[in-house]
């Protein structure tokens, strides 16, 4: 059997779980260091996890998003930022699946991600923006078979680890802020100066540097479809559903530490119920909820997928939201309450119910993309839409 038949012959869970054991090897190193976690994605190559979402005909698996929110979880569960690094490639992968099928570069690129298990970062925020993705001051030009652009691109993550760049702009220099395109860019062409470095809270080993970015490519690199469909379409769901896989895998990590915390101190006193077990089920059904979250997060999408006109409705844009709001909010109540139940053994570093390290990464959720501006836009929906209050869907 071949390597590739060999990884292969796993399930998608099993190669997760090798990742993740290598991931959480290396998770408190990464934190401290504030390094790229080179060993966890090499990990998740050699498990050929970066090409599963590209379609069987293309030379992937076919992956769904529930499957890679499922592998996400499962990696964040032992470092965050690795699990970060690894939704973040699948958001960008999910918009050439979604989009740039029969188009014969952009098949090419697939077939290239699948076999060589390229690393695709993601560039939306510029300076003078900030998270407003939905709009771009740099313009992207086009002369003959080449186009160029130049951005002020102040966080990219893994943007110097990275093979390829999936970067947004304006359609051409004098189009509107919102007449936007997305244009795949591989290493070698493109250069990246670093402007802005990155020493944070958390998500350390994200690597979110930021630079000023000018590449140079063959024209056929710009994805065909203008950006606002690929955003409503595609791109903004995967990425609130994926990104809630992450920060779902922290919360269930920090529980089942809590969970440790509190089985230990009901063995050192056997009769007697430890202080934090009433707690232990109150966060327990805090999870849950983050939990039907995520998963109603993931049928929604499905269903949409089946029937395209839902994908740019009002009611799936506030669904889509709202699964971001609340997972991104409810990590932070779960991590708080485990930290509650194991007290100054989660305080503590280096201890194994310490719980810093959950903290600090979650707290990236509520800004990655703030929820302020995503709570402004829901409210302009919600002035249109009518609530759906059916528990069928
Ligand atoms: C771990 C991590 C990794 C990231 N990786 C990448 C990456 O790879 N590529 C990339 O392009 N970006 C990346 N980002 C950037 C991210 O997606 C957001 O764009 C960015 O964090 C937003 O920055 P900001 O808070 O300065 O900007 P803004 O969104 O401009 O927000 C600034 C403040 O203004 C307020 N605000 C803004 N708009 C509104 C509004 N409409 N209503 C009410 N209040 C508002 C908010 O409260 C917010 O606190 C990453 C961020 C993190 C945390």
């Amino acid at each position: 059997m071949n390597v590739l038949a060999e990884v292969q012959g796993k399930s998608l869970v099993e190669r997760a779980r090798q990742a993740a054991a290598v991931a959480g090897q290396f998770a408190d190193d990464v934190d401290r260091e504030g390094r790229f976690p080179h060993e966890a994605v090499a990990a998740m190559k050699e498990a050929r996890l970066l090409g599963i979402q590209v379609p069987v005909h293309l030379g992937g698996e076919g992956a769904s998003i529930a499957d890679i929110a499922e592998i996400s979880s499962i990696i964040s569960q032992e470092c965050a930022s690795s699990s970060m690094i690894f939704a973040m490639h699948h958001i960008k992968l999910s918009s050439e699946v979604e989009h740039g099928i029969g188009d014969a570069w952009h098949e090419g690129f697939m077939r290239r991600v699948a076999d060589e298990q390229l690393l695709i970062a993601s560039s939306t925020t510029e300076a003078g923006i900030g998270g407003n993705l939905r709009n771009s001051i740099c313009g992207i030009e086009v002369e003959g078979d080449i186009c160029r652009l130049t951005k002020e691109a102040t966080v990219i993550s893994y943007g110097e680890q990275a093979d390829a760049i999936l970067i947004t702009s304006r359609a051409h220099p004098d189009a509107a802020m919102t007449d936007q395109v997305m244009t795949v860019f591989l290493k070698g062409q493109y250069t990246l100066e670093k402007t802005h470095d990155w020493d944070t809270m958390g998500m350390r080993g994200t690597r979110s540097e930021g630079f000023l970015f000018k590449g140079e490519a063959p024209k056929e690199q710009i994805l065909p479809q203008p950006f606002a469909e690929i955003a409503a379409e595609s791109m903004l769901a995967v990425c609130h559903i994926l990104w809630s896989g992450v920060w779902y895998g922290i919360a269930v990590n920090a529980v089942a530490r809590a969970q440790d915390f509190v089985r230990k101190a009901a063995k050192a006193n056997p009769g007697s119920m430890p202080p934090g077990a009433l707690r232990l089920a109150e966060v327990s059904s805090k999870l849950q909820l983050i939990k039907s979250n995520v998963i109603a997060g993931l049928q929604k999408y499905d269903e949409a997928k089946a029937n395209p006109a839902s994908l740019t409705s009002m009611g799936f844009l506030v669904a889509m939201n709202n699964i971001k709001l609340a997972s991104s909010q409810g990590v932070l109540d779960v991590i708080n309450h485990c930290m509650l139940i194991a007290g100054i053994a989660a305080y503590k570093n280096n201890t194994p119910y310490s719980l810093s390290r959950h903290l600090r990464d979650a707290h990236s959720a509520q800004i990655m993309i703030s929820n302020d501006r995503i709570l402004s836009n829901t409210s302009n929906l919600l002035l249109a839409h009518k609530q759906n209050t059916s528990l069928l869907g």
